[in-house]
């Protein structure tokens, strides 16, 4: 399959930009200064990368800045506030100042949404926190690799943007699989493992082997599913067709099929270009080829995906593909967050509308999901209530107080409200779903 784009000056083939290489790209591609200062501007907030397979192959820069790819990945100025923008605008001329500006902005774009850090953190029996592991939901532990904690580019919504902008105290990373393993060792009731960061695949084969040696060996049985989260496929297809130790990565992968385990690969795929390339179509073939079970998951975004038609299209597609629909997540209350979110109401009718579009196989996304501090929560509907009254028909998939899961409730309707913070319980019985609700200023 061909390039999309029309005017091709030099391709950037496989470098990767970032930061100021970023505004004069879009100098050069786009012929707008005003736009490459926002693109400069808003660089220093947030971290953007893109790879030279997204800006040489997805982005349609005869539509730029208006195109959904470059959307999906090039800073903009709406993804602040007016405010913030001014702010570090002015203090650009002074490094000190600069430095005090972005650190306040970031600070007030809630960096670690879910309290990510203070209740997903696991302690060792000293009581001291597991550095690079998450467990928030019984059955699973999340894997930060050190060497894992970037991407190939960087989706400009992502929720684990702190984990990019080079600030050690915003960051988790592990220090190598030892603390992995002795943690799983002291919890059998553990049958998940995540590997994720970041982009687990960003890292070299012989760096990955140590965590699924640890994995394999005698005594953690009880882990029968490996996931590994990714968006190499999408961003960076030759890491596993042409990268020197692409054989000796899916030689790895196929070493935990061989083992019994289940290997789950967990894609990112935000929109159906994504899966268009060929280098990309023989990237996910050469995964399936190890026996990997592949599936997806987004975010539905404002200006690149919130149309069921672009679902709809990506979930066929997915299905031709060998690619299982997962997950179709809301926005989380973090970054761009003011850019990129859609009313909870219109991305319910985008996973509803798009679903309707396809058979029962292309249907297996749950969504729209929202990843709260208190569990996943899923959004099955608007409902009229005796009398007259609307209200979101909710139930959790996940939740850290078990007891809550499967259960319906229901929460007022709200036309704007674009997060679980802004939802109200409709009446007593529903309150005691909200049990985070003073610690993420809801109800
Ligand atoms: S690939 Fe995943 S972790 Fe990386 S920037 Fe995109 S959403 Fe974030």
């Amino acid at each position: 399959m061909s390039a999309v784009h029309t005017v091709a000056p030099s391709p950037v083939g496989t470098r990767t930009l970032s930061g100021r290489r970023l505004a004069a790209l879009v100098r050069e591609r786009c012929g707008d200064e005003q736009l490459a200062h926002d693109v400069d501007v808003v660089a220093r907030i947030l971290p953007f990368k893109v790879s030279g397979h997204v800006v040489d192959e997805l982005i349609d820069w005869s539509r730029a800045p208006d195109d959904p790819l470059y959307r999906l990945v090039f800073p903009h100025r709406d993804m602040v506030t007016p405010d913030q923008y001014t702010a570090v605008e002015r203090a650009l001329a002074s490094p000190g100042a600069l430095r005090a500006a972005v650190a306040e902005v970031r600070r007030q774009l809630n960096p670690h949404p879910g309290d990510q850090l203070t209740r997903n953190v696991p302690h060792g029996p000293d009581g001291s926190p597991v550095d690079g592991l998450q467990h928030k939901y019984a059955r699973t532990v999340l894997v930060f690799p050190r060497q894992g904690q970037t991407c190939h580019s960087y989706c400009a919504y992502c929720f684990r943007w702190a984990q990019f902008v080079g600030e050690p105290d915003l960051r988790m990373a592990d220090d190598g699989p030892a603390a992995m393993t002795a943690y799983l060792r002291r919890h059998p009731e553990v049958t998940d493992v995540l590997f994720t960061g970041g982009d687990p695949l960003v890292m070299r084969a012989e760096m990955l082997r140590p965590y699924v040696d640890a994995l394999l060996a005698p005594g953690l049985e009880h882990v029968v599913t490996v996931r590994i989260g990714t968006k190499a496929p999408l961003f960076h297809p030759a890491r596993l067709t042409a990268a020197p130790d692409a054989p000796a990565l899916l030689r790895l992968l196929e070493r935990v099929v061989a083992a019994g385990r289940h290997l789950a690969v967990m894609l990112h795929i935000s929109h159906p270009r994504e899966l268009a390339p060929d280098t990309t179509r023989a990237a996910l073939a050469a995964l399936r080829g190890t026996g990997a079970q592949l599936r997806s998951q987004a975010p539905v975004i404002r200006h690149v995906n919130d149309s069921a038609e672009t679902w709809a299209e990506s979930w066929r597609v997915q299905v031709a593909l060998g690619v299982h629909p997962y997950y179709l997540f809301v926005e989380r209350d973090t970054g761009a967050q003011r850019y990129f979110g859609l009313p909870l109401h219109r991305a319910y009718e985008i996973h509803r509308d798009a679903v309707e579009a396809l058979s029962g196989l292309g249907r297996t996304a749950r969504g729209p999901v929202m990843s709260t501090t208190e569990g996943k929560v899923i959004v099955d509907g608007v409902t009229e209530l005796p009398g007259g009254e609307r209200a979101f028909a909710l139930r959790y998939l996940q939740a850290r107080e078990s007891g809550l899961v499967g259960r319906p409730f229901h929460a007022h309707w709200d036309a704007q409200a674009q997060w679980w913070s802004q939802l109200r319980p409709l009446g007593s019985y529903d309150r005691r779903f909200f049990p985070g609700a003073d610690r993420e200023g809801g109800p």
